[in-house]
């Protein structure tokens, strides 16, 4: 079975390499922070590298320009268009202002629970990377739960250890376990986690020309886990917050973590519909193709490495030529 499904998927693969037209961008943060355990950080040097060639391709859209034309079969291969996971305040303050000088057009998919505010995960590399002596147990709230053993583990191992444990926990349980390993933790150097974009901030760029906004769930759970009436939740109430504050209709959406089959599914497919989203953006990798379903476009994670990073998957999906600026060829 599994040797059929590797020719199954191989095949796909082949086939949408010739059907290729273009790739959507996966970027989380423009940022160069001392912590980045997730690796979701692009420096705003290798940004700005990969922003020159894909400006020199002279191929880039906005999302909505993209899908439109996908769907009419009228993509030119080497299409490009940007979007950015997460709704991180760096976007705005050193995505942006690179953006604006390579006029490329970008979408910011926003986490509505987390306006203002640190995701968990953040806070918890904030709590556990710092120096200092640690404890050799940890006690979870409530106070009399095992205590956890880490003696001898390395950070980035309590971390891991961690890790599950908040991503399973209601947004109270999780509230009870930070106070409590707070109290716990050595405290001095403790990094300030980065913060996401408030709602008066998105609301400042609603209307700017290159950035349009779409959702990405209330609570950045994965909807897989959740019932449809949860799901179905997680996308209008997102959809409906980010409307207000816009003033715009929000029709686009990305599903957290973004594995077709493993963080969300038909189930999740059919909940979009009825929320009214249009397009829907997975984490899968994989070109976009005119057969591409709206609702599960497959994009490119783009990772902390210069104009390589894209130019070289781009070139091998759509057989087009990224060739990088005068000023950046060496
Ligand atoms: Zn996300």
């Amino acid at each position: 079975m599994q040797f059929k499904r590797k020719i199954s998927s191989g095949l796909k693969w082949i086939a949408s390499r010739r059907d290729a037209r273009g790739g959507v961008l996966l970027y989380h943060r423009i940022d160069e922070p001392d912590l980045d355990p997730f690796n979701l950080c692009v420096s705003p040097e290798n940004f700005e590298k990969q922003l020159a060639v894909i400006a020199e391709s002279g191929k880039a859209l906005s999302l909505h320009e993209f899908m439109e034309r996908k769907n009419r079969d009228q993509l030119d291969r080497g299409s490009v268009c940007l979007t950015f996971d997460d709704g991180y305040l760096d976007v705005l303050t050193n995505a942006l202002p690179l953006l604006e000088k390579y006029e490329i057009p970008a979408t910011l998919f926003v986490t509505t629970g987390n306006l203002g505010k640190a995701f968990w995960w953040d806070r918890l590399a904030s709590l556990v990377y710092p120096e200092g002596a640690l404890p050799s147990t940890l006690f979870l709230e409530p106070a009399q739960s095992p205590a956890i053993t880490i003696k001898g583990l390395s950070r980035k191992a309590i971390y891991k250890l961690l890790y599950p444990i908040l991503r399973s926990s209601s947004a109270t349980g999780r509230e009870a376990i930070f106070s409590s390993l707070a109290k716990q933790l050595p405290d001095e150097n403790r990094i300030e986690p980065q913060r996401c974009a408030s709602a008066d901030e998105i609301g400042k760029v609603a209307s700017h020309s290159l950035l349009s906004i779409g959702a990405h769930t209330v609570t950045h759970s994965r909807l897989s886990s959740l019932d449809y009436p949860a799901q179905l939740r997680e996308m209008s109430d997102s959809i409906d917050t980010l409307s207000a504050i816009t003033g715009s209709k929000i029709d686009t959406f990305s599903y957290p973590f973004g594995l077709e089959g493993r963080d969300f599914d038909k189930l999740t497919l059919k909940a979009a519909k009825e929320a009214g989203i249009r397009y829907g953006f997975a984490a899968d990798l994989n070109a976009v193709t005119p057969h591409t379903d709206d609702l599960a476009v497959p994009r490119l994670w783009v990772h902390n490495k210069a104009e390589n990073a894209v130019r070289l998957p781009l070139q091998l999906w759509t057989g087009t030529s990224f060739r990088p600026p005068v000023s950046l060829a060496s």
